[in-house]
């Protein structure tokens, strides 16, 4: 079936501008430049799936129009991921029972400990978030939909990205473990890590992200989780014509 993707925000976790920098990304009028925190929307079969729930949720809700939610995933459980989870409230209020949140042992772990008010069921606040979260470790159907989590190293610890359909989402990774290369191989379209040309310890660059452009031969690439280091327009000049950095607002066709 038709799927639409909707880059929510592009940038890495202290956002572009960030607070307090006056470099020339910072300070660009390009809108492509300003950047918000890492988060995408799925919509399929009249369904609205949420990829992280950032600290800037509240206005890329806002921004995009969101009027539901049918479901959230996780891909992990740092703060530039998970800290908007209490602006679900309205969209939760408006979801008949509690919306649905799907994390692994990694993700469900920062929800809970964070958020202890939230998971806590002796808490009977009637104005608090109305989710449950649930665990995923495999691949399991949603809305008539498969989704499969993607194993991805982010440093030293073992998070996901997800495969939907022919196209996947992959976050924040340093590296891709061999196992998991099958799963992305081919595909219409990939979102990769890109930080910057730097290297660093938790996250991919460009060029090592080109790499696997190379290596898993998707039609077109994406890169996200972008720092200030990249300025849009030039940047994707001296990227081939199928990869492109992502920005907010970029809306995609693809079949899930
Ligand atoms: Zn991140
Ligand atoms: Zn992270």
């Amino acid at each position: 079936m038709k799927a639409t993707l909707t880059v929510l925000g592009s940038g890495t976790s202290m956002g572009v501008p960030t607070i307090g920098c006056d470099c020339a990304v910072c300070r660009s009028d390009d809108a492509r430049d300003r950047r918000l925190r890492p988060s995408v929307l799925l919509e399929f079969a009249d369904r609205h799936v949420l990829i992280d729930t950032t600290p800037d949720f509240r206005e890329q809700a806002i921004r995009a129009g969101i009027r539901k939610l049918d479901a959230v995933l996780y891909t992990h459980g740092h703060a530039d991921h998970i800290l908007g989870l209490d602006d679900l409230r309205p969209l939760s209020f408006r979801h008949p029972g509690r919306l649905p949140l799907y994390a692994d042992a990694h993700a469900a772990r920062s929800l809970r400990e964070t958020f202890g008010y939230i998971f806590d069921e002796a808490n009977t606040y009637a104005s608090k978030a109305q989710v449950v979260l649930n665990h995923i470790d495999d691949a399991f159907d949603l809305f008539g939909a498969r989704i499969e989590p993607v194993r991805v190293m982010h440093g030293d610890d073992e998070i996901h990205g997800f495969r939907f359909g022919n196209a996947a989402y992959l976050t924040d990774f340093s590296d891709i473990p061999a196992a998991s290369k099958p799963q992305l191989r081919g595909l219409d379209i990939l979102f990769l890590d890109a930080l910057r040309h730097k290297p660093h310890p938790t996250h991919s660059t460009v060029e090592n992200s080109l790499k696997l452009v190379e290596e898993l031969a998707p039609k077109r690439a994406f890169f996200t989780h972008i720092s200030h280091d990249l300025p849009h327009e030039e940047t994707n000049a001296g990227l081939p014509p199928h990869v492109r950095l992502a920005h907010d607002g970029l809306k995609l066709e693809f079949e899930i």
